[in-house]
């Protein structure tokens, strides 16, 4: 990739406001920039929303919404199975977009544009599929009739982890069920959401389905939109926190909630574990994003008899990672978003090693300019390390041990969270038992990735509720309404 590539696509991102169906700009003519995370140089300017364009927005997604909810189901789809390919016709500049606003490799960029693209052809052909039911009453008296019907005008805000796919995975079952969407993106990213949003005008979604709002303060243009009543939606991804004052703010109107929130994912190594498998699984679930991911494994528990080995193979695998710019040949791992991410992540490290961790490989961050951090492995942790309660959201991988399945699933367990736990057994009976007893919305079994457009993601307890993806994705953006039929 040169700078040229660079440039065309950062001049083809749109930067303005998309408010039914044009490209404006903010009302109150401020502006945000946005930074590449691997230099701290700024890259483009995007629109800053005012609470008044905010509105604007919802008026539009309102004013599309009862013609989108009668467009036939199939074209529905079509829209989104456009726009599918479309996303794939440009792969390559949406993953440098990507790239140059977030900062992982151009690789996992391209990984990640092609999943947010499965979330459009899975939901166009779930678009067909809205089914309801007849029955007849116990008594035989009436038959019950049940149809599913859109929710109406939604809010859709998403996290700058994955820039791409945490908003395709709320508007391919949005547009699926017939829904019409305001969403925010996260200001640190907003560059690739904005040339999807193209992409999706140009793919044919009607004017107002639709509409991008991007601000310098997320609750200056969300908290209107969530005290007025012609909004009946929110979905939330992003952290605990903030899911716990939306939800609170969602509590006056009423609203249907999607909470994706924040993870403290366990990865559980037991002694009759496939090593080489385990090894393998534990890059991904750690390094996947650079370890910015709510299903990143957060802490390793590993059984007595394989704990120095497994250490001692993850850290030769770590340190073996090539650290970059993530738009140059052969990185694997970029920077983290922000100074903000790679100081959270040197305070947990720190934490650590003060209280007795041993850093086995990485534990620094290298100099600038960017924000990068070092692939790290730290064994011989104290209970009360931080860094293994916080969720790190880095790539650093705090290695304790357990001696037992008891004692195991108490480590795991042992947290306000429960988004996915990570388990390596080769034993039957056990794989069953543990991922029973795991205390979250999702297991990776002998994996070191849950994430499928076709399963149901999400979390309970404080990673929040809701799920996205798979059948259930769409049924977040349906009520049910019930016909009761007398047969008298
Ligand atoms: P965040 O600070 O909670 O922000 C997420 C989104 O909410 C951003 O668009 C942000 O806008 C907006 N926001 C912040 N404060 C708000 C407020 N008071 N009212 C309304 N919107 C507000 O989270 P983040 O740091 O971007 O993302 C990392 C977190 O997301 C981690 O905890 C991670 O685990 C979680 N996550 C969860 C999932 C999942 O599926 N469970 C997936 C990915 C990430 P600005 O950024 O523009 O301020």
């Amino acid at each position: 990739m040169t700078r040229d590539d660079w440039n065309k696509a950062l001049q083809a991102a749109p930067t303005g406001l998309y408010i039914d169906g044009e490209w404006r700009e903010a009302s109150g003519g401020g502006t945000i920039a946005v930074h590449d995370p691997g230099t701290g140089e700024p890259l483009r300017e995007v629109a800053d929303a005012t609470p008044a364009d905010a509105l604007a927005a919802l008026d539009a997604a309102e004013a599309a919404g009862p013609g989108w909810a009668a467009t036939p189901p199939r074209e529905r789809g079509e829209v989104l199975r456009r726009a599918y390919q479309a996303i794939h016709d440009h792969i390559d500049e949406l993953a440098l977009l990507c790239t140059l606003e977030m900062g992982k490799s151009l690789a996992e960029s391209k990984t990640e544009v092609a999943y947010a693209a499965e979330f459009y052809r899975w939901f166009a052909e779930e678009a067909v599929r809205i089914e309801g039911t007849f029955a007849r009453s116990p008594s035989n008296n009436d038959r019950l009739l049940t149809m599913r019907q859109p929710v109406g005008p939604c809010l859709l805000i998403t996290p700058w982890n994955f820039p791409l796919a945490m908003g395709s995975r709320k508007i391919g079952p949005a547009v699926a069920a017939g829904c019409t969407m305001v969403l925010k993106p996260a200001k640190l990213t907003p560059l690739s959401m904005l040339r999807l949003t193209e992409i999706m005008a140009d793919a044919g979604l009607p004017k107002g389905v639709l509409n991008v709002v991007t601000s310098r303060s997320a609750s200056a243009v969300t908290k209107p939109l969530m005290d007025d009543p012609r909004l009946r939606k929110v979905s939330f991804t992003g952290s605990t926190p903030v899911g716990r004052t939306l939800m609170e703010q969602g509590s006056r109107n009423l609203l249907r909630l999607s909470m994706e929130l924040g993870g403290n994912a366990p990865f559980l190594v037991f002694d009759d574990a496939d090593l080489d498998a385990a090894v393998a699984g534990a890059v991904v679930a750690k390094m996947r994003n650079n370890g910015e991911s709510c299903v990143a494994a957060n802490r390793f528990h590993v059984q007595e008899g394989v704990a120095e080995e497994f250490t001692r193979r993850l850290a030769e695998k770590l340190s073996a990672l090539k650290v970059g710019h993530g738009a140059e040949e052969g990185t694997q791992v970029g920077p983290l978003v922000d100074a903000d991410q790679r100081d959270k992540v040197v305070e947990l490290v720190t934490d650590a090693t003060d209280k007795g961790a041993k850093v086995v490989t990485g534990g620094d961050a290298p100099d600038g300019p960017g924000f990068f951090y070092r692939p790290t492995v730290l064994s011989g942790l104290s209970e009360d390390a931080r860094i293994l309660r916080e969720e790190v959201f880095g790539p650093v991988a705090p290695i304790t041990t357990f001696g037992t399945e008891a004692e195991a699933l108490e480590l795991a367990n042992g947290t306000e969270f429960g988004l996915v736990a990570y388990v390596y057994t080769r034993e039957l009976n056990r794989s069953l038992r543990v991922s029973e007893a795991l205390d979250t919305g999702m297991v990776g079994l002998n994996t070191g990735l849950v994430s499928n457009p076709a399963a149901p993601f999400g979390g309970i307890k404080a990673s929040g509720f809701g799920r996205e993806g798979g059948r259930d994705g769409i049924a977040e953006y349906l009520n049910t309404k019930y016909v009761a039929v007398s047969t008298g």
